[in-house]
């Protein structure tokens, strides 16, 4: 437990409680916990974003493997997110949305400020939100365009954050809560 730190003071929380940002637990289990963000860049009607992170104060995933429990829990909890996140895409006929016609869940994560836990994000890979990421071999085959500078680059679709009503936050906790049981 760390002093000052938003995440250690988050880890406290009970399930179906929120954040001091509006970001509501979901899941506590063996060294970890998930939570639903308040917003999304995708379509705050359809799309949302669990955030699963350590419980105690671990900022490089390299950290996990000292303990083989933390290790373990740690595939449990990803792979029982990603399910939920995908019951939940196949209640809304998410699969319709590509050619498909997959269920298409995106996990993005990394290890990167010394001050806050390493986190995962788990999010349905729809709309702008589901755009080919550098590590995609998709981006790579992305069109190339030049500025005037000479300089290449690639288009991307801006994504703006915007918050879930209410409803729809209850509603989406209530079931990942129910399906993480
Ligand atoms: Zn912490």
């Amino acid at each position: 437990m760390e002093k000052g730190c938003n995440l250690c003071d988050e880890s406290k929380l009970d399930l179906g409680e929120k954040t001091p940002y509006g970001a509501k637990v979901i899941y506590k289990k063996d060294g970890w916990f998930a939570t639903l963000s308040p917003k999304t860049g995708g379509n705050p009607e359809k799309d949302f974003t669990v955030q699963l992170m350590p419980m105690g104060h671990l900022n490089h995933i390299s950290e996990i493997s000292k303990s083989l429990n933390l290790a373990k829990s740690y595939g449990i909890a990803f792979s029982k997110i990603s399910k939920a996140v995908t019951k939940i895409m196949e209640l809304e006929n998410r699969s319709s949305e590509n050619d498909e016609g997959i269920i298409r869940v995106g996990t993005y994560g990394k290890s990167k400020h010394p001050e806050e836990h390493f986190h995962i994000k788990i999010f349905p890979w729809t709309g702008n939100i589901g755009q080919p990421y550098t590590v995609d071999s998709t981006f790579e085959h992305s069109r190339r365009y030049t500025d005037k500078d000479g300089e290449a680059f690639i288009k991307m679709k801006p994504v703006e954050k915007m918050m879930i009503k209410p409803e729809r936050m209850q509603y989406l906790s209530d079931k990942l809560i129910s399906f993480l049981k």
